[in-house]
């Protein structure tokens, strides 16, 4: 067992250095301790890897960013749709209603169901108050 020289075991932990990417070695299990570098548990990489896999990390790193990018654009447009969903359910309830005029006017061409609840003046959706004047 390979212990530090605070007298803790050692932990193995994995090198993200462009010399050592990927590469396995024995560490403090103290984080942020001033235990020196006890040794590697990996033999040295080949030098193929120590040129490829940087590469591929920082392109893996690029493509998260991107996919972080795509959610919050998904997650604000799923907001969109849902908005514009009630209001074509508002609109089209508004319009379900001036389509029977005697039964939801008033003289004045003021829906019933909008008077009763003071909703809309607010906004002014045309549906509300008819085409009469
Ligand atoms: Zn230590």
């Amino acid at each position: 067992m390979v212990v530090c020289t605070c007298g803790k075991p050692a932990v193995v932990k994995t090198s993200w250095t462009n010399r050592n990417p990927g590469r396995r070695f024995f560490g403090c299990p103290t984080i942020g301790s001033n235990c020196p570098f006890l040794g590697w548990l990996d033999p040295p990489m080949c030098p193929r890897s120590v040129d490829i896999i940087p590469g591929l990390l920082r392109r893996i790193n690029a493509f998260r960013g991107v996919v972080e990018e795509l959610e919050e654009q998904r997650s604000k447009y799923k907001k969109y749709i849902i908005i514009s969903w009630v209001n074509m359910g508002k609109y089209e309830f508004a319009k379900s209603l001036r389509r029977n005029p005697k039964k939801t006017t008033t003289d004045d061409g003021y829906l019933h169901w909008y008077r009763e609840r003071g909703v809309g003046k607010s906004f002014g959706n045309p549906f509300l108050y008819g085409c009469s004047s």
